[in-house]
Parts: structure tokens; C-alpha cells; sequence
């Protein structure tokens, strides 16, 4: 199967999966995680109308970049992100959905502020509790999300998550619905209703996440195949 008709098949399950759950197919968006695939994949994915692509590796997405792999479709960052490679994303990412830290928020703002733009991030939930991930637990997304707001070269957009991995089928929905309330109820008594992006739901999981209500999936192996880690 080609990568446009991978995207095409995605788009039928994502389109059931919000028509089962009474949603309305069009609010929800695909974001292609096209790490360890090449420029020609990306362009490949642009072409077949995915919304936009995510990459979770600096340097990948830096010469990816110089190829112009994503022109024609927003790039968001997806991956865990260090301090000192801020400054390398910031301005370039339409979205930073990885804001996992206070300190991370205030050097996304320190260099939006120096650019003289407005950085949309997501705040990345660890509703897993795992130690191995980043990411805000529960109890420190509210203080974080307040304090965010006071990041005036910072736009929070939504939340983010990556839920551990699933031991059986539907495994996951209990981690997705906890973040859906946790959006629901930061956008209500924080943003002013102004979240717009739930970005949860993998190849493997994202019908689920629909039904607990993404707005958002990252699809990778499903769209590209599989990775060939050992290259
Ligand atoms: C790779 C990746 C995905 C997609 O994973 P698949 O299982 O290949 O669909 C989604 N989110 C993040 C943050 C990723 O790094």
C-alpha cells in the first residue's frame, strides 16, 4: 500500500470512529509522525492532504528542514525536547506539542520572545505516572498551565499525551478519558474555553482516543510502515 493510500484508509477509521462516537469527522486532525522516514515520504504525505507532520528528533527535523520535506503542511514537534535545543525549534514548529516542563515553557518563551513571535505548545500530560517518560503528572498540569499564562510569548493550545503501552486491546481508554477531562476542565476554568487541540491516539490506538474525544491523532508506522530502527 502506497503512503496516500494508507492516509486514505486512516481517514475511513478515523471518519467511523467520530461517526460512532457522535462527533463530527472533520474536527479532528492527522498529524503524520514521519520520523526515520525521508523528505520524499513527507512530500509524499503533504500530497495526500495529511494535516500536518510530526517529528520527535531535533536534528532529524533540522535536515529535514533544508530539504524542504514539510513545505505545503504544518510541522509540529512531537518529541521529548531538552533545554538547550529550544532554541532550534521555536519559530519553526507551528506547534510544540512536547511542552512537558515549567522550565521547558520558560525557555520556549525566553526564545519566542527573542524571535518577537507568539510559540504554540501543548502541555504534554504523563497520565501513565511513568518514570521513563516527560511530561506533566495530573496533580502539576494545573499550576503549570496557570503559570503558562503568564508566558506572554507562549500560546497554549492543548494537551498532549502518550499513555504507557497497551497490555490488552482497549487498554488505553481509561488514560485517554482522564485527559479528556483534564482538558475539558483546564480550557473551561483557565483558558476561557479556548483549547482546540486533544492530541492523543497512535497507529495502534487512535480509534480509541477518538471515542474519549482527540481532536488530534499521531499516526506514524500505520501511514509510512514500519520503522527500521537499526539504520
Ligand atoms: C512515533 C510517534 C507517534 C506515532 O507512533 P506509531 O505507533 O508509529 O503510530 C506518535 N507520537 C509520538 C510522540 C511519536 O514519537
Amino acid at each position: 500500500m502506497s503512503i496516500a493510500e494508507n492516509i486514505q484508509m486512516i481517514r475511513d477509521r478515523m471518519a467511523r470512529a467520530a461517526k460512532a462516537a457522535g462527533r463530527d469527522p472533520a474536527e479532528i486532525l492527522l498529524v503524520g509522525a514521519s520520523k526515520m522516514n525521508g523528505a520524499g515520504a513527507c512530500r509524499e504525505a503533504i500530497a495526500a492532504g495529511i494535516d500536518a507532520l510530526g517529528e520527535n528528533r531535533v536534528q532529524e527535523m533540522t535536515a529535514k528542514l533544508a530539504e524542504n520535506a514539510y513545505d505545503g503542511a504544518p510541522l509540529h514537534f512531537i518529541g521529548h525536547l531538552q533545554r538547550n535545543k529550544v532554541r532550534q525549534v521555536v519559530g519553526r514548529a507551528a506547534l510544540i506539542q512536547s511542552a512537558g516542563s515549567v522550565e521547558l515553557l520558560e525557555e520556549i518563551h525566553r526564545q519566542a520572545e527573542k524571535l518577537g513571535i507568539t510559540q504554540n505548545v501543548l502541555l504534554e500530560v504523563n497520565i501513565g505516572g511513568e518514570a521513563s517518560k516527560s511530561g506533566f503528572s495530573p496533580q502539576a498540569l494545573y499550576p503549570a498551565a496557570e503559570k503558562a499564562r503568564t508566558l506572554s510569548h507562549i500560546c497554549v493550545r492543548g494537551l498532549m499525551t502518550i499513555p504507557p503501552i497497551a497490555e490488552k486491546p482497549h487498554g488505553n481508554l481509561p488514560y485517554f478519558a482522564k485527559v479528556a477531562q483534564l482538558y475539558v476542565d483546564i480550557s473551561r476554568n483557565l483558558y476561557d474555553n479556548g483549547f482546540i487541540y486533544l492530541s492523543m491516539g497512535m497507529s495502534d490506538d487512535f480509534e480509541d482516543a477518538i471515542a474519549a474525544g482527540a481532536t488530534m491523532v499521531r499516526v506514524g508506522s500505520a501511514i509510512f510502515g514500519h520503522r527500521q530502527y537499526s539504520q
